[in-house]
């Protein structure tokens, strides 16, 4: 196969849109509902909600604001009303997914919780339950747990949600990846307390940006809409009780949402189809593909990633900001492999890296299955001793899985990825 560079690149995820998009803008914009209210919101809210089976659903400005309003309401609920200024979560440990994207970790600490990152499993690469009932008994009193379910594939969720029942713990779903996945026939985004959409360019289906949060509690919507929208009583005047947010969704960008909704089935069938190009195509290779239970749930497959073998790692360290590396014969490393797609145009990315390993965490605790923990190293030599989630980012990638890619090109780039291990 001749192997050259993309004219046009290759990207990890953009948006797709399909035409009926710009019609509900453009409804939005004849009809002067250029506001946070409007009928595309309210067309937003309601099929979001059938599509995820929940009762209450509220759109927002972003994931990332549906998270914060999740948290200052569990924080609420546990701890009681804070004075003004004051975090929902002031001091308190929340125990939280460690490999994930920092949005579902940032919310934790803007009411003033303290994360308590939990070791990953290699079955799903999400929170691994047996180091979360490690963490309970460590810190029995923690109430809160927020999981994700990374790149689109279902964490362990009976497990969590039994750990969960027993400790008398609210959970927080953090769905922005994995809309339209489900296990045992049930939504992502459906067993937590609360949850959280992504509506973000990168997402599965975008509005450009938004995002949603979903509850089974009328009370608790009612209160995410109010605080949404700067937490206004009923008065003439403005009256206020609570803090409030400028969160709430734009009947513009609700336009684009609206005019995605009945391509998600679609975006999910493309992104599986390259799933399985990529699997097929990787035969023979020391790499495997991110797993799921393919027994009780169905991803999104929003990301296609993979992992390598350990044997068949080449020598790589990463600092903060640079990572180098070794190569040998027959073997590989994320960081050659992502050197190789970018020289023919194609976007590739390392594995989330933990937060347990950011800067910004390093004075939060870690939990691992054996108990507390954290990687002496981020170098891959020889096996050097890590973490799960540490081991994960070490020897995984997140593939171009742009749902517009073509499956020549798709081959081109399977090619690329073989030729790094000289196959
Ligand atoms: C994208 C993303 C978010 C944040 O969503 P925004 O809409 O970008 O604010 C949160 N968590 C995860 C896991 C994400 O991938």
């Amino acid at each position: 196969m001749e192997i050259k560079p993309f004219e046009e690149k290759i990207w990890l995820s953009t948006p797709t849109m399909h035409g009926k998009e710009i019609e509900y803008v453009n409804e939005a914009y004849t009809t002067n509902w250029m506001s946070t209210v409007g009928e595309n919101i309210n067309n937003v809210e309601a099929l979001i909600a059938e599509k995820v089976g929940c009762e209450y659903s509220v759109a927002l400005a972003s994931g990332t604001s549906s998270l914060h309003l999740s948290v200052k309401l569990a924080g609420e609920k546990l701890y009681g009303i804070p004075k003004a200024g004051e975090g929902a979560l002031r001091g308190h440990k929340v125990f939280c997914s460690d490999v994930t994207f920092s949005a579902t970790v940032n919310p934790i600490c803007y009411e003033g919780g303290e994360p308590v990152f939990i070791d990953t499993e290699y079955d799903t690469w999400n929170m691994d339950p047996v180091a979360l009932e490690k963490a309970f008994e460590i810190y029995p009193d923690v109430r809160l747990v927020v999981l994700v379910h990374l790149y689109g594939v279902p964490g362990k969720i009976d497990e969590i949600k039994a750990i969960c029942d027993k400790h008398n713990a609210l959970i927080i779903e953090d769905a922005a990846e994995s809309l339209g996945a489900s296990y045992k026939g049930v939504q992502t985004g459906k067993f937590g307390n609360y949850g959280a959409i992504s509506f973000n360019g990168n997402k599965i289906i975008t509005g450009s940006s938004g995002g949603m949060f979903l509850t089974n509690s009328k009370a608790d919507a009612e209160k995410v809409r109010k605080w949404s929208t700067q937490s206004r009583e009923a008065a003439s005047w403005y009256q206020h009780e609570e803090i409030g947010y400028n969160y709430r969704m734009s009947n513009v960008i609700a336009g684009v949402v609206r005019g995605q909704i009945p391509y998600l089935e679609e975006h999910i069938a493309q992104k599986k189809a390259i799933y399985d190009r990529y699997k097929e195509g990787f035969k023979g290779l020391p790499v495997t593909m991110n797993p799921f239970d393919s027994e009780n749930s169905e991803p999104n497959y929003w990301l296609s990633c993979i992992l390598i073998d350990k044997d068949a790692m080449c020598r790589q360290v990463r600092g903060e900001t640079d990572a180098l590396y070794i190569s040998e014969e027959g073997k590989s490393c994320p960081t050659e492999i992502l050197d190789a797609l970018a020289t023919i145009n194609a976007e590739g990315r390392p594995v989330w890296k933990p937060m347990h390993s950011q800067p910004i965490f390093r004075a939060n605790d870690f939990i691992t299955a054996n108990g507390s923990g954290r990687a002496k190293t981020n170098a891959y030599i020889d096996g050097a001793f890590s973490d799960v989630g540490t081991d994960i980012f070490n020897r995984g990638l997140c593939l171009p899985s742009d749902n517009k890619m073509t499956p020549e090109q798709q081959d081109v780039i399977i090619a690329v990825i073989r030729n790094c291990f000289g196959k």
